[in-house]
């Protein structure tokens, strides 16, 4: 059994895929050119942001968007301890200072009234990571930005696709970052990324950046990177992103399976105004060990996401955290688990891994 069927969906969409790559190889447009172009067309017109920007991958475009609103040393940024180290690892490469709020215990995401009390005069941008592929409570979050003047940066890498109130994530903040990582609810062949932000200034700013700080060759106005997607990529991901809202419903249906069968186990609670992607499928479990041996024992893929909250991790020590701050973080992550989940899943490799489960 598969983690995420990868394979099946290549297999499924090989003939559109393969004329991508071909393209490509016939043309030797590698970087950039009209596979990026019309990528960066589509991913707009798909979240309804004025401007998505291609880049090589979810860290770069986290990267990025601090660079771009020149966010630094001294500054601070508010951002949660369970998610994907990149979140506030680029915080940190900018200079800044992450600063964690706690998670909701419902929905595992930032704890949007917690985030108030995190305010200083050094606070410069708000960053939720819609975790597991659904949206924090963006109403709530974008609110107390505006009341104290931040930026809302949306870690989208695991909800590209997913809805709030029917509006695409990545579309419901100053400007949103997502991953196009394999594994991803939207995955290429490779790294990849994007940013989507409707401020016309913002989004010239993070073009330039991603190109060396260059708007015209071997003219450099501003300190940036290589952080341009290449065309291969832009092509296989024009080819996925037709078929993702089949993918997102089937997604769901997995979901909802796995929600009425699997026993004695709390799953992450999807607010009524939020449609998520399921990034991944995540279960708390009394006994994780267990679990996972008998899941081993059955050939049923798992992982943790994630094991170690940020504000623990070792390189993060001279942030001052110790454990107890954040009491909902730390017991997530002491039991939770990941389930096989992906648009490919048969029933019956379903049905075996409810059928472990619930045994173990
Ligand atoms: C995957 C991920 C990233 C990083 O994306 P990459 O494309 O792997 O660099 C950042 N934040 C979160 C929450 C992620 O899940």
């Amino acid at each position: 059994m598969d983690f995420i069927n990868l394979q099946s969906q290549y297999q499924k969409y090989k003939a559109q895929i393969d004329s991508q790559i071909a393209e490509v190889l016939n043309t030797s447009n590698y970087i950039g050119g009209q596979k990026v172009a019309t990528l960066e067309a589509n991913l707009a017109d798909f979240v309804g942001s004025k401007h998505a920007i291609a880049c090589s991958s979810g860290t770069s475009a986290i990267f990025l968007s601090l660079l771009a609103l020149g966010i630094k040393a001294g500054d601070e940024v508010i951002t949660t301890p369970f998610t994907f180290f990149a979140t506030a690892e680029m915080i940190a490469l900018v200079g800044a200072k992450p600063v964690f709020v706690d998670i909701d215990e419902k929905t595992y995401n930032i704890d949007a009234n917690k985030i108030e009390q995190a305010i200083t005069k050094r606070t410069k941008a708000i960053m939720p990571v819609s975790l597991f592929g659904q949206i924090s409570d963006m109403k709530q979050i974008n609110e107390i930005a505006k009341k104290h003047n931040l930026s809302v940066i949306e870690d989208a890498a695991q909800s590209f696709g997913a809805t709030q109130e029917g509006v695409r994530s990545g579309n419901l903040s100053h400007v949103a970052t997502t991953s196009f990582f394999p594994a991803k609810p939207l995955g290429c062949y490779g790294d990849g990324g994007a940013i989507f932000t409707s401020d016309d200034a913002l989004a010239k700013e993070i073009r330039i950046r991603l190109n060396h700080g260059s708007e015209q060759r071997y003219i450099h106005t501003h300190i940036g990177i290589n952080g341009r997607l290449d065309a291969l990529q832009a092509g296989i991901l024009n080819v996925k992103l037709t078929h993702l809202n089949e993918e997102i419903a089937k997604r769901a249906e997995v979901a909802h399976y796995y929600d009425e069968h699997l026993q004695n186990v709390s799953v992450p609670h999807i607010l009524d105004k939020n449609q998520s992607v399921y990034a991944q499928y995540c279960i708390r479990v009394k006994n994780r060990e267990r679990v996972l041996k008998a899941c081993k024992e059955r050939g049923i893929p798992t992982g943790i996401y994630y094991p170690v909250p940020l504000h623990l991790q070792s390189v993060f020590k001279e942030l001052g955290y110790k454990k107890g701050d954040f009491s909902v973080s730390e017991a997530v992550s002491e039991d939770i688990m990941a389930l096989p989940m992906s648009a490919f899943i048969t029933k019956e490799e379903q049905d075996l891994v409810i059928k472990t489960v619930n045994n173990a």
